[in-house]
């Protein structure tokens, strides 16, 4: 029995609206066919073999990978190098992690403390980048994941143990030489047989993007090979507007998701094969791109972009 209803007036408005929003009776959740995920996992089986045969290295499909497959080609891996913005979300989510998992209920900046302290002991990635850092940067790390922590305590209610909630699990499924690998921030509930009970979450600031919601559909699909059963519904959670948005999973949702895998698995194949060169795709992702000053398709699409105001509209 949830200690939380929508109608609880130690929730503020916010607290409520996401709890009414993402709550399900039995009764009113989906059931699916128990040969749902069986029909998935082997269309997958059948459109992926042919691809392996021509992949040069293991394939591991996660969610950067997959949409960095299906956007330009051209451009080149951006050289990865943690920044106090960049830290600020890990460290964020691991902070929310504490606050959900801790049984006493320490004030936000102490569960930022731990998060930090836990990072910088395990000394590797962020963490040994957190240890060569100044005082200052560290500070500003620390007020951006806390803000991010804070905006998540007054925007979702307290999560209950009996929501069974996951933090950062990894989900795979695995097809000859093809991963299938996720790991989303958050997950609520599970199937009771055939009806659907699981919320995928992903915590996010900014606006909605396409990417965000391929991103859900992708961990619906995995989670569903896992489990047999697909999870309920996909929430991302804009944590600074306070604003879900949130899908339902259906059949064919999970077989779109199937041609998106197996599309970017084959454009994948073909260029480790050599068989064609890469393609370029300019999007309004070439802003970030290192080549930009020398890719003439690139800088076309922004200037268009530019003048019929899409480009302003996206920042
Ligand atoms: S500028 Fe755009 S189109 Fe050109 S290589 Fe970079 S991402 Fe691709």
């Amino acid at each position: 029995m949830s200690a939380w209803r929508h109608d609880d007036d130690r929730l503020n408005p916010t607290q409520r609206a996401t709890l009414e929003r993402l709550g399900a009776g039995r009764s009113e959740r989906p059931r699916f066919a128990p040969e749902v995920a069986a029909t998935l996992r082997e269309e997958l089986r059948e459109r992926l073999a042919p691809i392996a045969t021509r992949l040069r290295d293991d394939l591991y499909l996660n969610k950067y990978r997959l949409d960095r497959s299906l956007g330009c080609e051209a451009r080149p891996e951006d050289n990865f190098e943690w920044t106090a913005p960049k830290a600020r979300g890990l460290v964020g989510h691991k902070a929310i992690e504490l606050s959900v998992m801790r049984r006493d209920a320490p004030d936000p900046l102490v569960l930022v403390d731990d998060a930090i302290g836990a990072l910088v002991t395990e000394a590797r990635g962020l963490g040994e980048w957190l240890g060569q850092q100044s005082e200052s940067t560290v500070a500003r790390v620390r007020a951006e994941a806390n803000a991010h922590l804070v905006s998540f305590l007054e925007t979702w209610p307290p999560i209950e143990r009996s929501w069974v909630p996951v933090l950062e699990g990894t989900i795979v499924a695995d097809f000859d030489r093809v991963r299938l690998s996720g790991r989303p921030d958050l997950t609520l509930g599970r199937a009771e047989g055939s009806i659907a009970g699981k919320v995928i979450v992903d915590f996010k600031t900014g606006r909605v993007h396409d990417v965000h919601v391929a991103d859900l559909r992708f961990y619906a699909l995995i989670d569903t090979l896992r489990v047999g059963t697909p999870p309920r519904l996909l929430v991302t959670s804009y944590l600074d507007s306070g604003t879900l948005w949130v899908e339902s999973v259906t059949e064919d949702l999970l077989a779109a998701t199937v041609d998106r895998v197996v599309d970017a698995a084959g454009r994948i194949a073909t260029l480790q094969a050599g068989e064609r060169d890469p393609l370029k795709r300019p999007s309004l992702a070439c802003r970030w791109c290192s080549i930009l000053e020398q890719c003439e398709e690139g800088s076309a699409f922004l200037r268009a972009a530019r003048d019929e105001g899409s480009l302003d509209d996206e920042l």
